[in-house]
C-alpha cells in the first residue's frame, strides 16, 4: 500500500507534493480492507452519496502489443481505456487499485479513468464496479467470488456485449465501450446488438 497521509520528513529538496504523489487517486471517503475471499478490496468509511466521483485511475499506458508482452500479475491489475491501450499499475499499487469486480456493483465507470458511484453507499460497504463496464480484452477473465445471487459466475472480456448488461449500466461504460455499443445497436437488423 502507498502512504497517503501528509508528508513527515526528508523531503531534501523535493516539493512535498511528491510525498503524496501517486499514480491513481482514492476518495479520502475510503479505504483499503481486506474484503475476505478476493483479498484486499476498498470499502467506504463514510456514507457517499450517489454520483460522487470515488476514484480517478492512472497508471503505464501500453499498447496492446507492450501488454499483451507482461506477465500475467501485471496484466490484472490495469485498466483498459480503449480497444488497445490499457493503464497498468505501478508494482507498488495504490490503494485504488484494490477495487474489486462485482456482478451487483455500486459504482461504474465516468470517461475513461474516473469510478463514480451509482447510487448511495453506506459507510462500511465495498465499493465495487462489474469489469464489464471497461474490459473487451480476454486479459482478466475469472471464475467470479462476488456471491451475489444474480452473479454470472464467468466473467469475460466479452460480458460488455450482454444485452442486459448494456441496458443495466447505460451511462457507465467507459467512454470507448459506449460508442461500440451505440454503433452496433444502430446496425440494421442488430435489434439484439450482436
Ligand atoms: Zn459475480
Amino acid at each position: 500500500m502507498v502512504a497517503t497521509g501528509p508528508p513527515t520528513c526528508g523531503l531534501l529538496g523535493r516539493s512535498p507534493i511528491f510525498s503524496v504523489m501517486s499514480h491513481s487517486w482514492l476518495t479520502p471517503s475510503a479505504e483499503v480492507r481486506d474484503a475476505g475471499g478476493p483479498g484486499l478490496g476498498v470499502f467506504a468509511t463514510r456514507d457517499i452519496p450517489a454520483g460522487a466521483v470515488v476514484a480517478g485511475f492512472g497508471g503505464h499506458v501500453l499498447d496492446l502489443d507492450a501488454f499483451d508482452a507482461l506477465p500475467p500479475d501485471r496484466q490484472v491489475h490495469s485498466l483498459q481505456v480503449s480497444a488497445e491501450l490499457f493503464l497498468v499499475c505501478p508494482e507498488a499499487a495504490d490503494p485504488a487499485d484494490h477495487v474489486n469486480h462485482s456482478c451487483v456493483p455500486n459504482c461504474g465507470i465516468a470517461g475513461n479513468v474516473l469510478l463514480v458511484t451509482m447510487a448511495d453507499v453506506a459507510a462500511g460497504q465495498e465499493l465495487t464496479f462489474d469489469y464489464a463496464m471497461c474490459d473487451s480484452d480476454p486479459y482478466d477473465e475469472f471464475e467470479c467470488l462476488c456471491g451475489e445471487p444474480t452473479c454470472r459466475r464467468k466473467v469475460t472480456g466479452n460480458d460488455w456485449m450482454i444485452p442486459e448488461l448494456q441496458d443495466r449500466y447505460a451511462g457507465h461504460f467507459s467512454t470507448y465501450l459506449a460508442t461500440r455499443i451505440a454503433e452496433l445497436r444502430a446496425l440494421p437488423g442488430s435489434s439484439d446488438r450482436l
